[in-house]
């Protein structure tokens, strides 16, 4: 007797980090003293007063019912406090009713977003190196990925010309995402512009992945894709309280735009989840209430570990840029280094310090690592006095 995966998963891309995540572990279990700027998961804890809005929300048995408001998913008064934060922060106009939907993290609704508008042999236009949801959320759709591929001569952004006209004729969805994972590269106004005008001729979905618009610094603030003129027209924004708020683990985030779009996802969603529990929608609000003073100290934390890793890099001859957005520094590797994942392998056999491959991301990731800022300055400081110790 064996038991067959069905092809859906056979097709999903290999998870290229295998052999980083067994080298780890075995560091792990030989006690060895790890630094890990692998995993874009926030150190810092989840803010009070989020914590206490649920506890008091999860003590109200009114909460303890399927999350469904006047047969929407989602809270009405959540849905109304995301459409006063879009106004607040990109003054964008939205209807809480049919123009934002929570979902249980925004992985989920990028993943399953597919599987509303893409039929077998559908093409999905994906950035490479990519947050990789986006390509298995439309391989389990049946759809097929077309990689676009990001550049540092292009400023990692896509070169919409290049796509050829018969992938154009197929493709539904594409995918962008600023401020990027893992590049860490950010986009003008000018960008998102040209991304309506090209969705628009082609007839595609455009899915704004904007879950790092709130981590920028030295004053620079990321836009919304639905800020510019049609971007409603032609797309939706996720957005997320992981990164924004320290919330990887609650699993809650919240899509945003077209309504069509919005009522495709609505409708799967409802086939398979029945939506995020109320009690954690409430510490949602509370998420949103505190997120400007939150952030305001978030970033600056940050900040300062970007700069004690991309100044201690350049030091040791690295040609590392200050990334504006993101906790995420993208290195090119040092000359003689070729492949990411060797160099990954060494630096952790050689310096207990994880980093993560950049071909994990997408074949136009090789040459590249990322670097997560998600542990203290002083320990990524130790990481670079072992980094110059090996190389
Ligand atoms: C972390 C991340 C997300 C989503 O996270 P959730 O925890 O599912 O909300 C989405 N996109 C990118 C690019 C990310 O890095």
């Amino acid at each position: 007797m064996g038991f067959e995966f069905a092809d859906r998963l056979k097709k999903l891309p290999p998870y290229l980090f295998v052999e980083i995540d067994k080298a780890k572990r075995k560091a792990r279990a030989e006690d060895r003293d790890i630094i890990d700027l692998g995993i874009g998961d926030p150190d810092e804890s989840t803010p009070k007063e989020v914590v206490e809005a649920l506890y008091k929300a999860a003590r109200d048995s009114k909460n303890h019912h399927y999350p469904l408001d006047q047969g929407n998913q989602g809270s009405s008064i959540f849905r109304e406090r995301i459409a006063r934060w879009y106004k607040e922060r990109f003054q964008v106009s939205l209807d809480p009713e049919k123009e934002i939907l929570p979902l249980l993290g925004s992985k989920e609704g990028i993943s399953h977003m597919p599987f509303a508008f893409i039929n077998p042999g559908d093409i999905s236009l994906i950035p490479d190196p990519c947050y990789p949801p986006y390509k298995s959320g439309t391989i389990m759709a049946g759809g097929v990925q077309h990689l676009m591929p990001l550049i540092e001569e292009n400023n990692f952004l896509p070169d919409l010309n290049k796509i050829d006209k018969a992938v154009l004729e197929k493709a539904k969805i594409i995918y962008i995402n600023y401020p990027n994972n893992p590049t860490s590269a950010i986009c003008e106004k000018g960008f998102f512009e040209d991304v309506v005008i090209f969705a628009k001729k082609y007839n595609l979905i455009v899915a704004s992945d904007a879950a790092y618009s709130e981590i920028a610094f030295e004053g620079y603030s990321p836009s919304s894709f639905l800020k510019v003129e049609g971007g409603k027209d032609q797309g939706v924004e996720f957005h997320s309280l992981s990164k924004t708020c320290n919330m990887t683990g609650w699993r809650i985030g919240f899509v945003c735009g077209n309504e069509k779009i919005i009522a495709g996802i609505a409708k799967v969603k409802s086939n398979i989840d029945s939506g995020v529990f109320n009690a954690i929608q409430m510490a949602g609000i509370a998420a949103l209430d505190i997120a400007d003073k939150h952030l305001e100290r978030m970033n600056k934390v940050y900040q300062e570990r970007r700069d004690a890793l991309v100044d201690g890099l350049n030091k040791l001859g690295w040609v590392i840029k200050k990334p504006k957005a993101t906790f995420y520094v993208w290195a090119k590797l040092p000359k003689k280094h070729k492949s990411s994942i060797e160099f990954a392998g060494l630096v952790l056999d050689k310096a207990d310090i994880v980093i993560t491959p950049g071909i994990g991301f997408g074949a136009s990731g090789e040459g590249y690592v990322r670097f997560a800022l998600t542990v203290s300055k002083a320990r990524i400081q130790e990481a670079v006095e072992r980094l110059r110790k090996i190389l």
